[in-house]
């Protein structure tokens, strides 16, 4: 038994890069494989930041969180998506249930987890703190200077990662990984912990800047270019700053590594709401004079039956009689228009007809449980390896040209795991869920898993 458990979460780090292609570059990671169990970590659906790392910390599916992406719907009107913070969760994490047995913890970065919440121990909120300046985003609030005297101004996250200057997004890059270290090392070194969990966004922005670079089977990527070797180099700085942390990790700690999702190629777009326009199931009161976000003002709505959000993945939504304020779908019809879209949007091709795999799920099929306001249709294009665009006026279904700038990659459902630890038989395991992360520690750290988690653990 461990007595304590020290988490390294990369966001979107994928199995296939850093255990199948790279491994041997990558020294720290390699000999906690040689130690650890190691695999394929599969995400939940959809395999979005927001909810995966709340779902892997709770062991509870994004229905039961009534968190279906990084923006949901609050109710069934018409004025667009609210952003899931940390209030949207409202079942205990691991971190939670630690503190509740007096145990210390650090959690430094995990997404979800801003606004900060009260734990034994310190907090550093995610990616989705407005700014680091304005922001409360530590418990305790003292924190924030320490922060500041340590490391002068923090990074969060990169700004605009979604941009042609890939030179200053590298710098970017360096610096904010850097400081987050720095901030990891400091935290260990100076506060009592049972848990660490902490994690970096670098590897999830550096995969959708930088891919097209890397991957050969991209529609972009040009052999011998001079970012090739852009996201390696980034691990193997990463892999160095790794192991710094593990001189805080003695015999008696689990040392895991995570991702909430991999990644994967981005093929194209499709743009959901033109292609619902073609087929006649949305209606525009005019013409956009130029591509334009779809605002609930341009839609002709009592002439509509369907309506689409942009995105990683695509969640579709229906127009229904008593439910929506201008619903047009008779109750009776639903099952009907939703299988008709499923069945049409499951079967459209690339911009030449060819088939790309497009998965549309109905959330009762994912989920038992459905909190909040599920969408209709989640729709994966190409299965992920298109995006969803939620722009009208474009003139196309499929386009080349991001509506948010640049993006190379989109996210893949195998993300990663390894667990090392006493009692941990090495080698490569069996694919995990990502249910199975919460009771995995929970069990390391000698505490009862509560029967609410969907997960089982590994050890
Ligand atoms: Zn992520």
């Amino acid at each position: 038994m461990a007595s304590k458990a020290l988490v390294i979460g990369l966001d979107c780090a994928p199995p296939q890069l850093v255990f199948d292609r790279w491994l041997d570059e990558l020294p720290t990671i390699r000999s906690l494989t040689e130690r650890g169990s190691f695999g394929v970590l599969r995400s939940c659906d959809p395999p979005i930041t927001v909810p995966a790392w709340s779902v892997m910390t709770s062991s509870r599916s994004p229905g039961a969180l009534g968190i279906y992406g990084f923006r949901n719907r609050r109710d069934h009107s018409y004025d667009g998506l609210s952003f899931a913070t940390s209030r949207s969760v409202r079942v205990p994490r691991v971190w939670d249930l630690l503190s509740a047995r007096d145990r210390p913890v650090i959690v430094l970065g995990v997404p979800g987890t801003y606004p900060v919440t009260p734990v034994n121990g310190v907090m550093v909120a995610c990616f989705l703190t407005p700014d680091v300046e304005t922001s409360q985003y530590t418990h305790p609030p003292e924190l924030k200077d320490e922060i500041a005297q340590l490391v002068g101004r923090y990074l969060i996250d990169v700004p605009d990662f979604r941009t042609e200057e890939k030179d200053r997004l590298l710098a970017d890059l360096e610096e904010m990984t850097e400081k987050r270290f720095r901030l990891a090392e400091h935290l260990l070194e100076t506060r009592p912990w049972d848990l660490f969990f902490m994690v970096e966004m670098g590897t999830d922005r550096i995969n959708h800047a930088f891919w097209r670079f890397t991957d050969p089977e991209h529609r972009l990527y040009e052999p011998g270019n001079s970012y090739e070797s852009a996201i390696l180099d980034y691990y193997r700085r990463l892999d160095e700053r790794i192991g710094r942390l593990l001189r805080f990790a003695d015999d008696e700690t689990a040392v895991l590594i995570v991702s909430d999702h991999g990644a994967k190629r981005i093929d194209g777009g499709v743009c959901v709401n033109e292609w619902l326009r073609q087929e006649g199931y949305l209606v525009l009161k005019e013409e956009p004079a130029s591509p334009s976000r779809l605002t609930p003002d341009l839609v002709d709505w009592p002439r509509t039956k369907a309506w689409g959000e942009g995105g990683y993945y695509c969640r579709l939504f229906l127009n229904v009689v008593g439910r929506e304020p201008q619903g047009v779908i008779p109750q009776a019809d639903y099952e009907r228009v939703r299988d008709e879209l499923k069945g049409k949007l499951q079967a459209l091709g690339d911009e030449q007809g060819r088939p790309i795999g497009t998965v549309a799920h109905r959330p009762e099929e994912l989920y038992p449980e459905r909190n909040g306001v599920a969408p209709d249709l989640m729709v994966y294009f190409g299965d992920l390896l298109w995006r969803s665009v939620g722009q009208v006026g474009t003139g196309a279904v499929h386009v080349f040209e991001n509506d948010t700038g640049p993006d190379d990659a989109n996210h893949a459902h195998e993300g990663l795991y390894l667990v090392a630890g006493d009692g941990v038989a090495p080698g490569r395991g069996s694919e995990r869920d990502i249910r199975d992360i919460a009771p995995t520690l929970l069990t390391l750290l000698g505490e009862p898993v509560p029967a609410e988690m969907e997960g089982t653990s590994l050890v």
